[in-house]
């Protein structure tokens, strides 16, 4: 196949991940639909196929409706959040000693300002959960609202939504809804002490859900190649991250045929946009006592956007592999970017295992599209993970016979 069939490849399979497919946020049968398609193609390109399966819940949102002193607001439901429908008062607080003592029975407590400046880490957050936001957090609970509404600015840098949601955890007990500043501001003025209404529809249900590990090779040193497969609910996740997605089952066609090499693991993972991070935690897990094993692990995440180049950072690899790496991407038009400390790969970074991360260079712009409505199939160049693919093949390619962790502080 040459350049122009696998950029029809990638294109088609861009389209059924977004378009056919869409969204796929943990638990929908929009993100089964995903991973069984992901199942299907690496078998086809001859990986011994693995599920690492788990419970989830599939949550839907229905809408939030909140009137007060004869008035309607624009308020959007909480990612998660329970039902609700209530009738009765305000209470206000803008910072956490506010919070302290507070009792906001029978009523919502409209928290800003400085409350409402960031997003919560969610309770049950694996990898990272700091004192203050626990406390926050506890606080809120404890609270005695029947509801929590939050009233925001905007955080570009996080998912390009103004207002953006304060509280995203499925674990928090209290139904819950956001809203810009000035919608706040205006319930503040229009709220007369009277009885206001909010009405938060959402459904979950018990689901379940899986990475998909694809292996090529004996047992032993192996190449993990990880793209998560899971989107936000807005847009049908095409940046973030179908195009990871893809480039992955485009490396796997182009292995097919191939032995060369260190053993190739590639795993769809299911949780990098879902409060828990379930299926990262599941991979983990699976690899407990095995990621001394992994010679290079590659997460792709965000690539193949229209504008600007595609960019690679590295993470505790050492210099013999950094010039490899470096070789292998600049034949493909591939330059270095900067360090990027969120998404998958961090998880091996803690871990001790070296990385590297292919991306987008503005990442600012992908910040701002991902988890947005703005992240659809349009944003994406299928060509581009067609480069990415052909420079991770050769880089594998490369490796071969690397039988050792390439960071030295691993080789043990
Ligand atoms: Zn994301």
């Amino acid at each position: 196949m040459d350049r122009d069939d696998y950029c029809g490849m990638a294109e088609t399979l861009l389209l059924t991940l977004c378009d056919s497919i869409g969204a796929r946020p943990v638990g929908s049968r929009e993100n089964r639909e995903a991973t069984e398609l992901f199942s299907a193609w690496m078998e086809e390109c001859g990986f011994k196929v693995a599920h690492q399966v788990f419970d989830c819940f599939d949550w839907k949102d229905h809408g939030t409706v909140l009137e007060a002193g004869g008035e309607v607001f624009e308020v959007f439901t909480g990612p998660w959040s329970a039902e609700v429908d209530f009738q009765g008062g305000l209470v206000l607080a803008s910072t956490r000693k506010d919070l302290e003592g507070i009792d906001a029975r029978d009523a919502v407590l409209l928290i800003r300002g400085e409350l409402a400046a960031e997003s919560l880490v969610p309770k049950n957050f694996p990898f990272y959960n700091p004192e203050d936001q626990r406390k926050t957090v506890s606080l809120l609970e404890g609270s005695g609202a029947s509801a929590i509404l939050a009233a925001t600015g905007c955080k570009m840098e996080i998912n390009g939504a103004c207002p953006f949601p304060v509280i995203e955890d499925g674990d928090f007990r209290l139904p819950n809804a956001y809203m810009t500043e000035s919608e706040g501001q205006r319930l503040v003025e229009m709220y007369d002490g009277g009885q206001l209404s909010l009405r938060i529809s959402s459904s979950s249900s018990p689901s379940r859900a899986c990475n998909v590990v694809g292996r090529k090779g004996g047992p032993g040193h192996r190449v993990l190649l990880i793209a998560h497969i899971d989107s936000r609910s807005e847009g049908s996740g095409a940046i973030d991250n179908a195009a990871g997605i893809v480039a992955l089952m485009l490396v796997a066609e182009m292995l097919q045929d191939s032995d060369m090499g260190p053993a190739v693991e590639m795993v769809a993972v299911n949780g990098e946009d879902h409060y828990a991070n379930p299926g990262e935690v599941v991979l983990l897990r699976e690899n407990a006592g095995l990621l001394g094993d992994i010679v290079l692990g590659i997460n792709i995440d965000g690539a193949g956007y229209r504008h600007g180049d595609t960019a690679f950072s590295l993470y505790g690899v050492d210099e013999t592999h950094t010039a490899i790496v470096k070789d292998s991407m600049s034949a493909y038009g591939i330059i270095e970017g900067d360090q990027w400390r969120q998404g998958d790969h961090s998880l091996l970074v803690q871990n001790g295992v070296p990385a590297l991360a292919i991306t987008s260079a503005e990442l600012v712009e992908i910040m701002s599209i991902a988890h947005s409505p703005d992240d659809v199939s349009d944003v994406v160049d299928p060509c581009r993970l067609v480069d990415v693919a052909h420079a991770v093949v050769s880089l594998i390619g490369r490796l071969s016979g690397a039988g050792q962790a390439i960071n030295p502080s691993s080789s043990d």
